[in-house]
């Protein structure tokens, strides 16, 4: 007969198996009696009941007739008792994929096991699969904890006056009362909390930053020769211990501490009760320029630029905008409190989506002089902007940083006599996303692009408490310095 040479393929082998040893325990029979009845050893019927081997239809069915059942009975899905479930249960949590990454042994589950840490046991794996899911970072997850995070920066226009303050106290500390913030004042910061700043150049290649609470020592990568100083990632690492962060409880709570050190690191580098006279007197004069921020205080074009955004609301009531993109056009990071509209995806995110080709953001890479800023006006669907963008080149790639501020702000700006203008109809296709009609005409059917992946944006966000930090890696690198 055909049938005995077919395998079938249950939804579950360990259900059946499950089933069957359940139904001869019941009539009281052995291994031995019962696999001699249908004609096979008895470890082969010990593997099918321990679901380690799928029976072939005709045994299931010998099998079924000796046991007083019909062969569709082993094949039901629902546990024959309470008991039974849970262990299958069990097994099925022990044989996942996920198991060995626990580290801790499989139970054996059979008679012995009592049925109280049966179910202990089942409950704790059900908990810990609950937990996983929900610290488990999907792209879907990841773009939404990145939209409500905007959100909360849009809300507070993006200043945040508890982490101000903690900035501030910790300059009075150390007695800085104005000019940079230099290497030997992050030092003394440092200092301060009781810490020390050891550069190295073995700095695990998954970290920006080690901190070892017990030696209280903040590992930080050497800098290299003409690259900008490390400064930042100092302040950052130095935000966690003053901000008093616990370790992240999901993807959002990780989010949430990386805008916040930013932000403390901004808020050292530019302090607020020096910045703000600052700019309220260049806008008196009509003079606001984000490359003056950036000398007086010796930062970068995009540390001046975001922390424009921090104070201008606050401090001189221009609502702004932010973005940093890459050159293809692709949003890495960006902000408004000023009615731009930015390109989202269903989610609500921008991260990853392609601003338009008119505005300053992009039209910025197609100067000839790409060592100064670029300002322009664009009138776009929601009103008519001012921006001005700078090219940032990093190891990462060519990125340009732009600011703006609607058409009624721009008086308080430097750079408003441009004439450079540009106008953006997107999200309307026409603007600059759907070709040509000549051009795709001709092209239709005749192109296949190669698409480069951006898989940083598009990937699940890897595992682990700390995103994509390798921890053997920094617990070596720990033991090594300490
Ligand atoms: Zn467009």
């Amino acid at each position: 007969m055909s049938a005995s040479v077919t395998t079938i393929t249950p939804a579950d082998p360990i259900a059946v198996g499950r089933r069957l040893r359940h139904l001869r325990r019941a009539a009281h029979r052995t291994l031995d009696d019962v696999a001699g009845a249908v004609g096979i050893s008895a470890s082969a019927l010990s593997l099918i009941e321990n679901g380690r081997r799928e029976p072939k239809l005709g045994v299931l069915t010998a099998l079924a007739a000796d046991l007083g059942t019909a062969p569709g009975e082993l094949l039901s899905p629902a546990a024959p008792s309470r008991r039974t479930a849970l262990e299958i249960e069990l097994e099925r949590a022990q044989r996942a994929d996920s198991f060995p990454a626990l580290g801790v042994p499989a139970v054996r589950v059979g008679p012995r096991l009592p049925t109280e840490a049966l179910e202990a046991l089942v409950g704790l794996h059900r908990s810990l699969a609950a937990a996983q899911t929900e610290r488990a970072a999907t792209p879907e997850h990841a773009r939404r904890a990145n939209a409500a995070l905007r959100e909360r920066m849009r809300l507070a226009d993006n200043y945040f006056g508890d982490i101000e303050r903690a900035a501030e106290q910790l300059l009075a500390a150390v007695g800085h009362s104005a000019g940079p913030i230099t290497r030997t004042v992050v030092d003394k910061l440092a200092a301060q909390l009781g810490y020390t700043l050891v550069h190295v150049t073995d700095l695990p290649a998954s970290t920006r930053s080690v901190t070892d609470t017990v030696h209280r020592r903040v590992y930080l990568p050497q800098p290299e020769a003409g690259q900008s100083d490390s400064r930042s990632l100092a302040l950052q690492a130095l935000g966690h211990l003053v901000l008093q962060h616990q370790v992240p409880a999901d993807y959002a709570d990780f989010l949430n501490q990386r805008v916040e050190i930013n932000y403390f690191a901004a808020a050292l580098l530019i302090p607020e009760r020096a910045a703000v006279p600052l700019l309220r007197n260049a806008q008196a004069e009509k003079d606001i320029a984000i490359e003056d921020l950036r000398d007086l205080f010796a930062v970068s074009y995009e540390t001046a630029a975001h922390r424009f955004t921090n104070l201008a609301t606050r401090h001189l009531e221009l609502p702004v905008h932010f973005m940093r993109i890459s050159s293809a056009g692709v949003i890495y990071k960006a902000y408004e409190n000023d009615g731009v509209h930015f390109p989202t995806d269903p989610t609500g995110a921008i991260e990853g989506q392609r601003v338009c080709r008119f505005w300053t953001a992009r039209q910025v890479f197609e100067r000839p002089d790409r060592s100064a800023a670029y300002q322009q006006y664009t009138d776009t669907p929601s009103g008519t902007y001012w921006c001005t963008s700078a090219v940032d080149r990093t190891p990462a790639g060519t990125f340009s940083v732009s600011v703006g501020v609607p058409y009624r702000q721009v008086k308080w700006m430097r750079g408003r006599e441009t004439t450079e203008r540009s106008v953006s109809r997107c999200p309307d296709p026409a603007c600059c996303t759907r070709p040509p009609a000549e051009l795709a005409q001709r092209w239709e059917g005749k192109v296949w692009p190669s698409a480069r992946v951006h898989s940083h944006l598009l990937a699940a966000m890897p595992p682990g408490v700390f995103p994509g930090v390798d921890d053997t890696e920094v617990l070596t690198f720990l033991q090594q310095h300490s």
